[in-house]
């Protein structure tokens, strides 16, 4: 592969994705125009609200064998984990059966675990150093990660799972009840057995981090074009420039990272991605009285519980929806309710306190893996999206392999696995 002279490149949309991917294509000496119509890592994108865990550990996709059997259960009862909203079932139903599809086997799923462990395994070591040059150092967290589970028997069923990670070589340690009680004093009576992932970590305000992330490529010269992508102007097979809403935006190359807003732009450049939304909710409660010595995950929840400098952030639930359905704020009352159930002792405490409330967009393919690598229409158009419930733990291997691409260098590990050319 010959290296490419310097370029103008065009990320579009400053979620973490994309700024992880602007930061990495400067460091290969090329420009970047931030394309974004609003604040880099504001409330408008998942990167803000998420549940801020960074993960070695995170290979499972959610699609696993017999899942199938619980999408009457998803459809039938509006306060568990993974709802579906009847009306929008219709646009959904294709993305479901896929979904199920692609979670049939464990040959599948052993096929997706190795495509989706280069992606994780260096995230916490990579934000790290991404943080320091940011100047802010402190916003990732390195205590680890803990699994909570009411006993040992709770966490043997998901023996499997844990087999994958310890032969990956991800490090974990079992938590008797007694040493948990030592770590958590706060954490309720009914947790008894726990997991640590040892090299997990946290980034401890994601906003903050994008906001600073934002910061270092303009001050190394990124420029800033306020403003929605709207498609491409391709012509003899090169890209000229990004349309937006406020005029055309000149560049050699584009880098699709705009969430869940991908979809549309990646079938201009002649890529039919079946992207949804899997909507997710946080909660912060201010002042809760807890500081947690790592980020917790409850089993039978399944959302990140972390501290973060606003408060307690419970975040998770799955709601299939389509994008424009409102908010169902119930679902963030599900998690309030975990919080009660988690730390009894401070139940009475959370109820007069102010809670912020936010739902996001996870932005999904059916198959658990990102579409990363060259548009089918154009090879000057790359795309970085689709990480689903990972992409704050996926975007600095992700904005290695699209530098890479770019810069016409070998990429660090095999992209095919991720290629949009997969959904036909
Ligand atoms: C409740 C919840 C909990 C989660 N927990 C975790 C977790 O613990 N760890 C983890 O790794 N991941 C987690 N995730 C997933 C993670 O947040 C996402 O995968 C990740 O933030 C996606 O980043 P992104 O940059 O692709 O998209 P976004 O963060 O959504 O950013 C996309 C940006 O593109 C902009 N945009 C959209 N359309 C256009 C356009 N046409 N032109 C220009 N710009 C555009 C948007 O304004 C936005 O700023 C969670 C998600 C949710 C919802």
């Amino acid at each position: 592969m010959a290296r490419e002279a310097s370029q103008t490149v065009a990320v579009i949309g400053a979620g973490i994705i994309g700024l992880c991917a602007a930061l990495e294509i400067q460091r290969c000496g090329h420009r970047v125009v931030l394309i974004e119509p609003e604040e880099p890592g504001g409330r408008q994108a998942a990167s803000y609200g998420n549940g801020t865990w960074l993960s070695p550990a995170s290979i499972m996709p959610i699609s696993v064998p017999g899942l199938w059997r619980k999408v009457p259960g998803f459809l039938l009862d509006p306060t568990g984990p993974f709802v579906i909203r009847w009306r929008d079932l219709p646009g959904l139903a294709g993305w479901l059966l896929r979904f199920i599809l692609a979670g049939r086997s464990w040959a599948q799923i052993e096929a997706c675990v190795a495509a989706r462990y280069p992606l994780c395994k260096d995230t916490v070591t990579d934000h790290a150093a991404l943080a320091g040059e940011a100047g802010v150092p402190q916003l990732i967290r390195r205590e680890g990660l803990i699994f909570v589970y009411r006993d040992r028997t709770e966490f043997l069923t998901e023996a499997r799972e844990w087999e994958m990670r310890a032969a990956l070589g991800v490090r974990f340690s079992l938590i008797e009840e007694d040493e948990l009680r030592r770590l958590l004093p706060q954490l309720g009576a009914a947790y008894r057995f726990g997991a640590r992932l040892d090299d997990g970590g946290q980034v401890a305000d994601p906003g903050a981090y994008c906001r600073a992330l934002a910061e270092l490529a303009l001050h190394r010269g990124a420029t800033r074009v306020t403003a929605r992508a709207t498609g491409f102007t391709i012509t003899s097979g090169r890209l000229r420039a990004v349309e937006t809403d406020r005029g055309p935006v000149a560049c050699d190359r584009a880098v699709i990272a705009a969430g869940i807003g991908s979809r549309d732009l990646a079938r201009q450049a002649g890529d039919a991605v079946p992207l949804i939304s899997e909507r997710g909710y946080h909660v912060v409660i201010p002042d809760p009285g807890v500081e947690l010595a790592a980020g917790l995950m409850p089993s039978d929840g399944k959302m990140g519980v972390v501290s973060t400098p606003q408060g307690l952030r419970l975040a998770g639930q799955v709601e299939l929806a389509s994008v424009s359905t409102p908010p169902d704020w119930r679902r963030a009352d599900i998690l309030l309710g975990f919080a009660r159930a988690m730390f009894p002792a401070l139940a009475e405490r959370f109820e007069g306190a102010e809670i912020d409330r936010w739902m996001g967009h996870r932005p999904s393919t059916p198959d658990g893996l990102p579409c990363i690598g060259a548009a089918s229409a154009c090879p000057d158009v790359v795309h970085a999206f689709g990480h689903a419930h990972t992409g704050l733990i996926q975007a600095p291997a992700t904005a290695k392999l699209v530098a890479a691409l770019i810069d016409g260098r070998i990429p660090p590990f095999d992209p095919s696995p991720y290629s949009a050319k997969r959904f036909g």
